[in-house]
């Protein structure tokens, strides 16, 4: 429930000591039912979040026509062969990873003359089926992103399923603070208070906002 959620981000804000419009709440959508998608742009939430380019493309056009300007945000891995897609259609992509990516994201903004806010994901944890940058390597990436001028606001986690998230979301807010990034997109719907007394800026909430995902990923 989107009011439920609110509420308990303006308490962990206030357990905090932070302002409860401090913290961007991405309501993730991905395999969600479209009923329960608009039932939630009808109570005025605009923020999403979308996993796949295909699904967020056959959606969000449409979705825009009808509701005005959303702004959705691209948190699920990104192929290189799908930035092009993805740079027209997001407004942000939490997900930059690698060096190839980089390039083709600079090379597609240098023709558009913008693009999406980018988040360099860092796997915090070291797992080896997990995207992201290693986090000794993440000061390189982040200077290599930057020299192409690419528009990095700041770093994403998702954090081992099996342990506390907490050290992760304070070794990610560490690389940040270091690089002088103001960004921290950490937190899902068994986080997002500790996200958010770790100092997170965009929290990703899905199940506990729409339900549970009860069917399989498209695209
Ligand atoms: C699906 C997803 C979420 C939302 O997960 P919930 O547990 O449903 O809140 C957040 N971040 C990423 C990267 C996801 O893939």
């Amino acid at each position: 429930m989107l009011e439920t959620i609110r509420a308990r981000i303006a308490r962990a804000c206030a357990a905090a000591g932070r302002a409860p419009d401090a913290i961007r709440l991405i309501a993730v959508s991905k395999v969600q039912p479209l009923d329960r998608v608009v039932a939630v742009l009808e109570q005025g939430h605009r923020v999403f979040g979308e996993n796949y380019v295909q699904e967020a493309a056959g959606k969000w056009p449409g979705l825009r026509d009808r509701f005005g300007p959303v702004e959705v945000h691209m948190i699920g891995p990104l192929q290189t062969n799908k930035a092009k897609v993805a740079v027209g259609l997001f407004d942000a992509i939490h997900t930059l990873d690698r060096p190839s990516l980089a390039e083709r994201l600079a090379r597609l903004a240098q023709d558009r003359g913008a693009c999406p806010d980018l988040f360099v994901q860092v796997n915090t944890g070291a797992e080896p089926q997990k995207a992201g940058v290693l986090p000794s390597e993440a000061d390189a990436f982040i200077g290599l992103c930057r020299g192409m001028d690419l528009p990095v606001r700041g770093l994403m986690c998702i954090p081992p399923e099996d342990q506390d998230s907490t050290p992760h979301f304070a070794a990610l807010a560490g690389i940040a603070a270091r690089n002088g990034l103001a960004g921290l997109s950490m937190g899902m719907s068994s986080d997002f208070e500790a996200a958010i007394a770790a100092g997170a800026t965009h929290v990703r909430i899905g199940s506990a906002i729409f339900g549970e995902r009860s069917y399989p990923p498209r695209g």
